[in-house]
């Protein structure tokens, strides 16, 4: 059967990109599996998109916030009802196996109920006026067009992320996916667009991230860019949206500490370690990729951990005793190669894994065995630098102090967890780690949409996903005075 094209949507049509050119997307797993041919777009894609954007504001700003959110709890509903389908197509394209792709559909789920339920509140500010006669208050307004560049490793919670708070809010989007991953977003807008959204209101771009990525954040039509990747294109985007006063939320890369103290139940500690790990082959922000362990349990976590990693069932994640898919592409593999080179270079000792397994063992698809490197000190690179792939390092420290000293040692501040029965080491935790996010007794994954999510230092730039924090980024303040004193 011949591969699907699939065509950028602009003020509600399907078409194809201006420059003429397309790309190929096959499975991570299984590269005879092709999923589709999609629209490597340019600056004039990009434009069209855009002005379609804009054109639709004019009309969708003006519709009453509750029945924006009809649309958004309609899509709840039906993403709920294609959620196994989704799952499905989203394991094909991205790799992450079948719990985890149904809980990224699910978390998009519970973004549209929550973020629909936004829509009867979005609550302004009454305040008393200086004045007599005078009425004082402050109301949110939407910013404009959107611009937004996702990644890849939640396909569709991150674009439900930018997008349902965005459109309840009263803004228009434009939406480039990551290169590897545009079917998700294609599934996710395709159900907006079912649950009754408007033409022009959200338009896809595919493409790649400097031909399609950078002339988005540069479009003056474009009032404000939501960008989540990694910090090395944060930063680019960053510094072109600071040079044109554009605000923008950049939510980027992560190297999280887990703590396991003397004290800590180990069972639990391990489950969190190899689910925080080898989840999603260990690509995502949030990922596991420092355990400090004190002196005390080291020798018996790390044991445990390496069997543990070992015993895991790689594979196709369509295959639902598998535990862990591929990497999503051949550069993420090298990548992960890379690092493990630079590791056993800088004297860390490779426990297990470090490599790819023998061609065909998995099949054709781009796999990595699980990897745990012991002896890792606080700054050699492996401890430092995010690798996003299956790769693990143990660092021991003597005291609980010490480890909030490594663990804050570093350049990214997203996610951190510590494991212990004392109840004052897990409050001093939550109080001095350097992270958005800190979880006790649990691992450094599994966010809630009803809380704001997002990083410190070189993580992030202060703004927040999820929660009532989403709001601040695609609202911006209106203060109204109303005389009423008729002289
Ligand atoms: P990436 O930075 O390579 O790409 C992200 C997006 O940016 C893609 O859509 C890409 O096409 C686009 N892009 C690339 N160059 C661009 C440019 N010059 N101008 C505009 N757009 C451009 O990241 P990735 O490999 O897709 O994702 C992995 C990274 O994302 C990791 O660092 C991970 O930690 C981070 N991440 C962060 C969070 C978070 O919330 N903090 C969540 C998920 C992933």
């Amino acid at each position: 059967m011949p591969a699907t094209t699939y065509k950028n949507l602009i003020g509600g049509e399907w078409v194809t990109a201006r420059t003429g050119s397309t790309f190929q997307n096959l499975s991570p797993a299984n590269h005879d599996d092709v999923i589709g041919i999609f629209q490597a777009s340019g600056a004039k894609d990009v434009d069209a998109a855009v002005t379609a954007a804009a054109e639709a504001f004019k009309s969708w700003r003006l519709v009453p916030a509750p029945k924006r959110a009809e649309i958004l709890y309609r899509t709840g509903e039906l993403l709920t009802r294609r959620k196994e389908q989704y799952a499905r197509e989203m394991t094909r394209e991205m790799g992450k196996v079948l719990s985890e792709t149904r809980g990224d559909v699910q978390e998009a789920i519970d973004t549209a109920y929550y973020m629909a339920g936004e829509g009867r509140r979005l609550f302004g500010q009454t305040t008393p006026s200086e004045l007599q006669n005078k009425f004082a208050m402050s109301v949110r307004m939407p910013v404009g067009v959107i611009g937004m560049i996702a990644p890849w490793n939640f396909p569709m919670a991150i674009p439900s992320w930018k997008l349902f708070p965005a459109l309840v809010c009263g803004n228009t989007c434009v939406i480039k996916p990551a290169e590897d991953t545009p079917l998700s977003t294609f599934n996710l807008v395709q159900t907006l667009i079912d649950a009754g959204l408007p033409p022009g209101v959200v338009n896809i771009v595919t493409g790649f991230g400097p031909d399609a990525g950078a002339p988005l954040v540069e479009h003056p039509g474009v009032r404000a860019v939501s960008f989540t990747g990694s910090s090395e294109v944060g930063r680019i985007i960053g510094q072109t949206a600071a040079g044109l006063f554009k605000p923008c939320s950049l939510e980027m890369g992560g190297k999280n500490a887990m703590i396991v103290l003397d004290d800590a139940n180990l069972d639990l500690a391990l489950d969190g370690a190899v689910w925080g790990a080898f989840g999603t082959t260990g690509q995502r922000c949030t990922a596991t990729s420092r355990i400090i362990v004190q002196k005390g349990v080291v020798k018996e976590f790390t044991k445990r951990l390496v069997e543990r990693a070992k015993a895991l069932k790689i594979g196709d994640g369509l295959d639902e005793s598998i535990q862990m898919g591929p990497q999503v592409n051949e550069q993420q593999i090298e990548t992960s190669a890379r690092y493990c080179e630079i590791a056993r270079k800088e004297g860390a000792k490779l426990l297990t894994g470090g490599r790819r397994p023998a061609r065909g063992a998995f099949g054709r698809g781009t796999f990595f065995e699980p990897t745990v490197f012991g002896g890792v000190k606080p700054q050699m690179r492996i401890a430092q630098e995010e690798v996003f792939g299956p790769v693990v390092s143990v660092l021991e420290c003597r005291s609980f102090d010490e480890a909030l000293e490594i663990a804050n040692g570093i350049q990214y501040g997203l996610s951190t967890a510590l494991y212990s029965r004392d109840v004052n080491h897990a409050f001093k935790a939550m109080r001095d780690l350097e992270a958005g996010i800190t979880y006790i007794n649990a691992p450094t994954i599994g966010a809630e949409v009803h809380l704001p999510f997002g990083g410190v230092k070189q993580t992030g730039n202060g703004h927040r996903e999820g929660g009532t924090g989403a709001l601040d980024f695609y609202t911006t303040w209106k203060s109204v005075y109303v005389d009423y004193s008729d002289k």
